[in-house]
């Protein structure tokens, strides 16, 4: 199989491969924006949400690593089609890697930080979604859903930590009048 020169929708929907190569980038790109969010945690010394955020970045990465063993495997030694960024095509005509980056930021609160990530697992979510929807061909159908389900996993887990801050954050605001803390938190050298 030659790699397409031209990328559009029907292509991403329908050849597999186009899929596969889509689905490896999307996953780093969430790996690297949950590893960021992790990282703006650990600066905040937030343990809980830092250990969170590293697992998902984990599991991004392993299911990344996942796609190109199963790429590897099902093309016979048939390289994966790499694209520049441009070329690659994605649903909304917004790339992963554009995704909410403005918000993260050193003075981002656990919350902005919780629904970040959880932008980037919805985002994975309906990405996969969409196409197991669209797409005419079941083997692309069938990786698509079980992609999906991953996903859903994820932003149910966000989901939980997410009400639990939030219950806290009311709890708290029903104690404490007017708490808001402006000190910057320390930056590492
Ligand atoms: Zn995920």
């Amino acid at each position: 199989m030659s790699a397409p020169l031209h990328q559009d929708s029907s292509s991403l929907y329908e050849n597999k491969w186009v899929f596969l190569a889509h689905s490896i980038a999307l996953e780093q790109e969430a790996a690297d924006r949950l590893h960021e969010l992790a990282e703006t945690m650990e600066v905040h010394n937030n343990r809980v949400l830092y250990e969170l955020f590293t697992e998902l970045a984990a599991y991004s990465e392993t299911h990344a690593a996942d796609i190109r063993e199963l790429a590897r495997a099902a093309g016979q030694g048939e390289p994966l089609p790499r694209f520049k960024a441009w070329e690659y095509f994605w649903p909304d005509d917004e790339s992963p890697e554009m995704f909410h980056y403005a918000r993260v930021h050193y003075l981002m609160s656990v919350e902005d930080a919780l629904l970040t990530a959880l932008a980037v697992e919805q985002d994975a979510e309906s990405f996969y979604r969409n196409i197991a929807k669209c797409t005419g061909n079941p083997e692309v159908e069938t990786l698509a859903e079980q992609f999906a389900k991953e996903e859903r996993e994820h932003v149910l887990a966000i989901s939980n930590r997410l009400s639990i801050v939030e219950a806290a954050a009311q709890n708290a605001s029903s104690k404490v009048l007017n708490q808001t803390d402006f000190d910057p938190p320390h930056m590492p050298e």
